[in-house]
């Protein structure tokens, strides 16, 4: 209850004004710089009647001497400086601070203006310790009639824990991005103490041990380590509990990345600005989390790679297999067709018919094969990067009328007849002639060797910055669900009878490597039964940087 008397007759509204009002009521002005209540100016009365039963936040400083009067949502902000606050001096009660607020109150006493401070950092005592705390706020004047400031009126938000709360937020975000790509558990701790560098308030130091048994060897460390205590590093790294060092350092284990591993601890330094709360832990505990996880993907990385290096190690050895293979292969080769060749075109002493057609036999197989084991190599190459097409501005439409040409004699031998459309005119496109000539050839071999009775179409077309070459056939066709596996290597469609049984399934992945090696494309479209019709796509401008071509290669 206040008591109706002197001060209620000057301020009526006291009785709504809550906690303030009663301290208002009890406390004795006449020992303070206001003086007694009935003496009040006008303007103070008017200045407390709109400041005090604000829900928000509001102090007034009174005359030169500051002398405080403010609300209860002030008074909820202030922690252990009230009640006595209440009535004080500033200058007493923010002692700790007044270096920092008095210029700003002065400036507004001596008609500076208002001012404006947003998330000023203040450190304050107000729970008993210093504390390190924001503000926003505004100091404007209360003007006496003859327009002198008479007092500051302060409008005030503690924003101490949005300034917090965010940096700590930052701070576990980037931890979520630390790279874990190509790092051992040291590296990846070194990444995360720079993380830690960007809030050394919360974070003023850390040390990361990796503990096995007795020994606790520093992984990585951030700033000078004030409270380590390596005995309760080992307690941790044992399996203990989490714990708080001296007030001062937070000791906690992460999780081991795999079983077997040494404990990973890590133990940062507590902010002595700010309470170990439970903002602060959870702050703490979420961080230790995540360079966990960083660790665990850490670890898989690794394994990953090394899985990944066995299989690429793998295949390097196969390709070489290949390649040797091949070149084995060749050899013997030539020296089955050389003397084949020979005996053939030897006029001096020429063979019977009998023997000419044996040997011509062996010759063309000779070669069949000689095709082949040369895809093999081919291909072994491009596999190991070692085949890059040595582009040359041709006339496309020439060479493939060209190389067709040289095949019509063993399509005609098969019964078939062989069409060409390249159109008239030249057509100017970068390509490997080598290259093109094993795809074209591959291609109609394909044709011929699939399709008994009927035509093979061999058809050049110029596009939208495109050339495209079109091998169709009447052959035996390709059943549906054969098609989208067709240009894999190795690949050959079951049950699926050609002219001769020969074949390793590696022309047509082939003729696609080749096609990619001019950053072309390959397809196709068949129907079973009725034949087939082989694409590939190349961009008539290089995809590839062209070769530095020689002048007199011109
Ligand atoms: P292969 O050495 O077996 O001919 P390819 O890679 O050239 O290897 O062809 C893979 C498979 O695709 C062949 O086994 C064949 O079944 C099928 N194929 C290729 N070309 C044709 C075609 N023109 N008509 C029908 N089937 C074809």
């Amino acid at each position: 209850m206040i008591e109706q008397g002197p001060v209620t007759a000057r301020l009526p509204f006291l009785a709504s004004l809550g906690e303030a009002g009663r301290l208002l009521a009890s406390t004795d002005w006449a020992a303070t710089p206001l003086g007694p209540v009935p003496d009040w100016p006008d303007e103070l009365v008017h200045a407390i009647a709109t400041c005090l039963p604000s829900r928000v936040p509001m102090l007034l400083w009174w005359s030169a001497d500051l002398v405080q009067l403010y609300n209860d949502a002030y008074a909820g902000m202030i922690g252990g400086k009230h009640p006595a606050a209440f009535g004080q001096r500033a200058a007493e009660c923010w002692a700790e601070v007044w270096q920092d607020l008095g210029p700003l109150a002065e400036r507004v006493l001596d008609g500076g203006g208002a001012t404006y401070a947003e998330d000023l950092c203040l450190l304050l005592n107000r729970f008993g310790y210093e504390e390190e705390t924001y503000w926003t706020f505004s100091y404007s004047p209360v003007h006496g009639e003859d327009g002198t400031a008479l007092g500051v009126f302060v409008a005030t938000t503690d924003t101490t824990s949005r300034v917090i709360n965010e940096r700590r937020l930052r701070v576990l975000r980037a931890l979520g991005e630390i790279s874990t790509t190509e790092a051992d558990a040291g590296t990846l701790m070194t990444r995360a103490m720079a993380v830690f560098a960007g809030d050394p308030q919360d974070l003023p130091f850390a040390v990361v041990h990796e503990v096995t048994g007795d020994a606790a060897v520093v992984l990585a460390t951030r700033g000078s380590p004030a409270a380590l205590d390596l005995d309760a590093v080992r307690r941790v790294g044992h399996g203990g509990e989490a714990e708080l060092v001296g007030g001062a350092a937070f000791v906690q284990q992460l999780e081991a990345p795999a079983p077997g591993r040494p404990a990973v601890v890590l133990t940062v330094g507590l902010n002595p600005h700010r309470a170990f709360d439970t903002g602060y832990r959870t702050f703490l505990e979420l961080g230790a989390a995540r360079l966990s996880t960083a660790l665990a993907d850490a670890d898989a990385y690794r394994k990953e790679r090394r899985r990944a290096e066995a299989l690429t190690e793998l295949d390097r050895a196969k390709s070489e297999f290949f390649a040797n293979v091949s070149h084995e292969l060749r050899t013997p080769l030539t020296l089955i067709a050389g003397p084949a060749e020979e005996a053939l075109t030897d006029a001096a002493e020429p063979l019977p018919a009998v023997h000419r057609e044996r040997l011509g036999m062996v010759l063309r197989n000779a070669d069949r094969l000689r095709l082949l084991v040369d895809d093999l190599l081919d291909f072994a190459r491009i596999e190991a990067g070692r085949l890059e097409p040595r582009l040359r501005q041709v006339d496309l439409a020439a060479l493939t009328r060209e190389i067709a040409g040289s095949y019509a004699p063993a399509v005609e031998r098969a019964g078939l007849t062989l069409r060409v459309d390249c159109g008239d005119a030249p057509l100017p496109v970068p390509v490997d002639a080598g290259m093109w000539e094993k795809v074209v050839l591959n291609l109609l071999t394909n044709a011929v060797k699939y399709t008994f009775e009927g035509s093979v179409h061999v058809r050049l077309t110029a596009t939208d910055g495109h050339v495209e070459l079109a091998v169709a056939d009447t052959g035996i066709g390709v059943p549906e669900e054969e098609l989208p596996t067709l240009f894999r290597r190795f690949h050959r469609v079951r049950g699926n009878t050609g002219r001769s049984h020969e074949g390793a399934g590696i022309g047509l992945a082939l003729v696609r490597e080749l096609a990619e090696l001019h950053g072309g494309s390959v397809g196709v479209s068949s129907r079973e039964g009725a034949g087939s019709t082989f694409r590939v796509r190349l961009p008539r401008t290089a995809a590839v940087p062209d070769e530095e071509e020689p002048p007199d290669a011109v």
